[in-house]
């Protein structure tokens, strides 16, 4: 299997391709190895930044955006979603606050990213 990735870890953007056969993976196109660690990993394990809106309660809004604090394997990213889906959070609520704490036992905490006053 060949696959075109491109690297996001500076403004330079190699484009690597990565040939995985058999179990072992080659890199090429990629200017140094943190190339070629995110190329790994994005076909061992793809992780990403979660993004979605969370029910508040008593709130000068009904939503407040929120994010992963960290990367967190894609295979979660559904799951995520849905465990935030399940709480109802109550006003006020802060930029940076943790509203889910090490969720799913990834080390990873979801946050609020917006500030919601009072009603
Ligand atoms: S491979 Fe290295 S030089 Fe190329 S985009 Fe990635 S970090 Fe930048």
């Amino acid at each position: 299997m060949i696959k075109k990735i491109i690297c996001i870890n500076c403004p330079l953007g190699c484009e690597m391709e990565v040939l995985k056969d058999d179990g072992i993976i080659k890199v090429s196109g990629n200017t140094c190895k943190k190339g070629e660690d995110y190329a790994i990993a994005e076909i061992m394990d793809p992780k990403r930044i979660v993004t979605t809106t969370a029910k508040v309660i008593g709130g000068d809004r009904e939503v407040v955006p929120v994010k992963t604090d960290k990367e967190i394997s894609k295979s979660f990213m559904f799951d995520v979603v849905a465990e935030v889906n399940r709480h109802i959070f109550s006003a006020p609520l802060y930029v940076g606050q943790v509203l889910i704490e090490n969720i799913f036992d990834t080390g990873v905490n979801v946050i609020a990213t917006d500030f919601i006053n009072r009603k």
